[in-house]
């Protein structure tokens, strides 16, 4: 696989759009079908009254938003809403948990049944419930996950902007993790997040310089929510995205790039241009675990315009269900960071989240 230095991605990044697209598109139609776009269904299992502090997230327990907490979704239930969202032509699911981290226990046990029980359905398995171990990531493995999500967000740099209850080594340490326990990995970013172009394309290079190249990569778009630090962020222009997605595509040719959250800002016109660019995924259903997303309806009509085909199901991908044989070694202890730095914005936003609620009762 050809190598890249930061100067090769922004320049491909900034290269005339026209031209970037043209090229992501020949580059899609050598590894993929052009005509088939994967659907997937994020499913929240357990939502809000996460510990962290990620400025986007209306999950996070110490923001003012309207998201209530709940327990984790009783296992039958996620598995019927599994089999809803084949039959709606999901070939993917995601499993969702406002967690820090994967606390041995009841609760796993209980996501370990979800991912068997999905599995059996045949569709594709990803999860993301924060950071793992790798004696996790290989039970998840052993239950039939194929993916494990956990996203980079943005560039090391800019991360501190965001998040101060952990830090980007952890993020790279569960990746590694995820690797050896022999799951695919799944991580992306989110754009629109107030950072510069060059955090964007530094978030590319450490999914690259990663043990092996994700075999999926999200890319969202940020969606403001109202109580988070984040709430008064502009929406991110829509050819940013595309240039997003483009430059992805190129750089990970084989890998599904998937277009994320935010579509509900976006026309048909300009989710058309993604799937030109090679985004070759979208999350379907009304919600994407809390924020607003196109339905199912709206995107069948989409698919329908533009002469695109959901994958059937994973036999359809079968060659990319092959797990692969994990190394296995004893887990050494959990050590988490939590680096403490303060987030000037984030108090700030929270004040004024406080301010507002007051000034409606
Ligand atoms: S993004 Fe995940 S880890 Fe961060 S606050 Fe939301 S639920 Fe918690």
């Amino acid at each position: 696989m050809k190598t890249y230095s930061k100067k090769d991605i922004l320049d491909l990044y900034n290269t005339p759009l026209m031209a970037l697209i043209f090229e992501a598109a020949t580059v899609h139609r050598l590894h993929h079908d052009p005509s088939k776009i994967q659907v997937s269904t994020l499913i929240s299992i357990k939502t809000g009254g996460c510990p962290e502090d990620c400025g986007y997230c209306p999950q996070a327990a110490r923001y003012h938003t309207a998201i209530e907490k709940n327990e984790l979704m009783p296992v039958s239930s996620v598995i019927n809403l599994a089999k809803k969202a084949k039959q709606n032509g999901s070939s993917r699911v995601c499993m969702g948990a406002a967690w820090r981290n994967v606390k041995e226990g009841e609760d796993f046990e209980k996501v370990l049944e979800m991912v068997r029980g999905i599995s059996h359905l045949n569709m594709e398995v990803c999860c993301t419930l924060g950071m793992i171990t790798e004696s996790q990531a290989l039970r998840l493995a052993e239950a039939g996950l194929h993916y494990y999500n956990h996203n980079l967000d943005t560039s090391e740099a800019y991360y501190k902007e965001i998040i101060s209850t952990r830090g980007y080594e952890d993020r790279l340490e569960t990746l590694k993790n995820v690797n050896k326990g022999a799951l695919k990995v799944c991580s992306g970013g989110i754009i629109g997040m107030g950072e510069r172009v060059e955090d964007r394309i530094e978030m590319l290079m450490s999914l690259l310089r990663l043990d092996r190249v994700p075999d999926s990569v999200p890319i969202n778009a940020l969606v403001p929510v109202e109580g988070t630090p984040l709430a008064t962020e502009n929406t991110v222009p829509v050819w940013d995205i595309i240039r997003m997605i483009a430059t992805t595509r190129i750089v990970m040719p084989k890998t599904t790039v998937r277009l994320s959250a935010g579509r509900t800002e976006m026309s048909t016109e300009a989710q058309a241009l993604c799937f030109m660019a090679g985004a070759s995924s979208i999350f379907t259903g009304e919600k994407l675990l809390t924020t607003p997303n196109p339905g199912e309806d709206k995107d069948a009509e989409m698919f329908s315009i533009l002469g695109l085909i959901p994958t059937e199901n994973t036999k359809e991908n079968s060659d990319k269900f092959k797990i692969r044989k994990p190394i296995l070694k004893n887990d050494t202890a959990v050590k988490w960071t939590r680096p403490g730095h303060t987030i000037e914005r984030n108090v700030k936003a929270t004040k004024q989240a406080k301010a507002l609620r007051k000034n409606q009762k």
